[in-house]
């Protein structure tokens, strides 16, 4: 039997990397190594740095439960205050001492005969380890080029969310956003004020909820300095959270019975979608872009984006919704379906810029098949059927809700359709109610 290098090696330095470390600290094991490709703590919040970037979730829940932070400027902190947060955090815990930078693993292998893991890291001598937390995120490979046709001939500039280039300044352009996930949204918002003109492309119209968005005062921050008092918020939160959303979703919808719920989810599709409405009334001041951002899909599909800025900027004068599907990208701008060119000094390629875990050229290998899967796993296997995130798995109940879910998405993607749209029907699930969730072989390692 071989002796590892390490005990415990971590690959990736991201909030997840960092919590746990922390924790293994805390059980006194403390012969382990971060493995990071990049060259810092931070993990998204280090990659991501466009304008308008900023936590969906309110600062005092999306921290870590371990160095709760009374500093934070506001209730929706802005990305570069989380990455410095996880800076500052890994400093505290001494887990630099533990990081090594520029080191991609590329591949995960279990050697039987040693009774160690190997992990193969790029240019680099592998390294070795009883055992392997693997904290690489959801959201892992940007795509090496943005795949809309013609993006080449484009003669302007081309940026991505997670491939910003802070020294380009937007004052002043005619700025064409494609997408309105959360990023594209917080990015649209950001530069309408500054741009020249700003297209903003939706293929598919998403809920766009409220951001009830704050400073902390000094006297607020003086409040969360007191001791317990972050705790005792962040547990309120949370049994809100949970009387409000996890009981009545997670646990009360998928028990009752398919035909009730048939029945039931599309009446709160369609209550949802009464306020919806009411919202654009009262925030979008053109009617047709009112109608144009209705969303199609239930409120439950998808994780809504939170925003009060987005339809504001949708206000201004210089900004444009432009819903017709894009045809292709020309030498000056993007051209839709419609025959119409608009003119574009900066793209902004939001939609599809980042590729779904599966594809991340992390190779793993595990020595025995496993009767559940692990929930990115199980985005992949029915994310070309919906964008449904991913559920627990192996939960029968949250699993039949989420198939409702994505039979309702078919049902209303194939309805709503637009005549422009070239893209054909849309695929199909394979998996069939009651069928076992279809696994792809996993590579059982070579014990030799
Ligand atoms: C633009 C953006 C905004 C977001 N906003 C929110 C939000 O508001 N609220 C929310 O809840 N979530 C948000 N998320 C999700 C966010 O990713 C998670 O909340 C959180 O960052 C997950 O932490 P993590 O450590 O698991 O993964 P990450 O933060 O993704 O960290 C993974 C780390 O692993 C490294 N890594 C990956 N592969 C390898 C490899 N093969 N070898 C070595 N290192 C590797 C990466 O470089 C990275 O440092 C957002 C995501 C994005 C992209």
């Amino acid at each position: 039997m071989t002796e590892p290098v390490y005990e415990v090696a971590i690959i990736g330095a991201g909030p997840g990397g960092i919590a746990a470390a922390h924790l293994l600290r805390k059980k006194g094991i403390t012969d382990f190594v971060i493995l990071e490709r990049a060259d810092d703590f931070g993990g998204t919040w280090r990659d991501n740095h466009y304008p308008g970037l900023a936590v969906d979730i309110p600062s005092l829940w999306y921290q870590l439960s371990f160095n709760p932070n009374p500093e934070w400027s506001r209730l929706f902190a802005p990305g570069p205050e989380l990455y410095r947060y996880f800076q500052d955090t890994a400093r505290q815990l001494g887990l630099y001492a533990h990081l090594r930078t520029n080191s991609e693993v590329v591949q995960q292998k279990w050697d039987d005969a040693s009774g160690i893991w190997r992990l193969e890291v790029r240019d680099q001598p592998s390294v070795t380890a009883r055992f392997v937390i693997s904290s690489v995120g959801g959201y892992i490979n940007a795509k090496a080029k943005v795949d809309i046709d013609g993006i080449d001939d484009f003669e302007g500039a081309v940026l991505r969310p997670n491939a910003w280039d802070d020294d380009y300044d937007p004052r002043g352009k005619r700025i064409a956003v494609i997408g309105t996930g959360s990023s594209g949204v917080q990015i649209a918002a950001a530069l309408s004020e500054q741009a020249k003109s700003l297209d903003v492309y939706q293929r598919t119209p998403g809920w766009v909820l409220p951001k009830i968005d704050f400073e902390f005062s000094p006297l607020a921050r003086k409040v969360l300095r007191l001791p317990g008092f972050i705790a005792a918020v962040n547990m309120l939160g949370r049994v809100l959270m949970d009387a409000f959303m996890v009981v009545p979703i997670v646990h009360l919808l998928p028990r009752l019975p398919d035909r009730i719920l048939a029945r039931l989810l599309p009446l709160y599709d369609k209550w949802s979608r009464l306020l919806y409405r009411g919202l654009l009334r009262a925030t979008v001041d053109d009617p047709a872009y009112r109608k144009a951002l209705v969303p199609r899909m239930g409120i439950l599909a998808k994780r809504p984006v939170i925003s009060s800025a987005f339809f504001k900027a949708l206000n201004n004068p210089n900004t444009a919704l432009i819903t017709t599907a894009i045809e292709r990208i020309t030498r000056n701008g993007v051209r839709t379906a419609d025959g119409v060119e608009r003119e574009a000094d900066l793209i902004v390629a939001v939609d599809r810029s980042r590729d779904l875990p599966a594809r991340n050229d992390l190779e793993r290998q595990r020595l025995r098949p496993r009767p559940l899967l692990p929930r990115t796993r199980d985005a992949q296997l029915c994310g070309h059927c919906a964008s449904a995130p991913a559920q627990p798995v192996g939960d029968r109940r949250t699993d039949r809700l989420r198939r409702l879910r994505v039979d309702g998405l078919r049902r209303d993607n194939g309805r709503t359709r637009g005549t422009d749209d070239r893209r054909g029907p849309p695929p199909r699930c394979s998996r069939r109610r009651g069928q076992p969730r279809r696994v792809q072989p996993l590579e059982r390692a070579d014990a030799s």
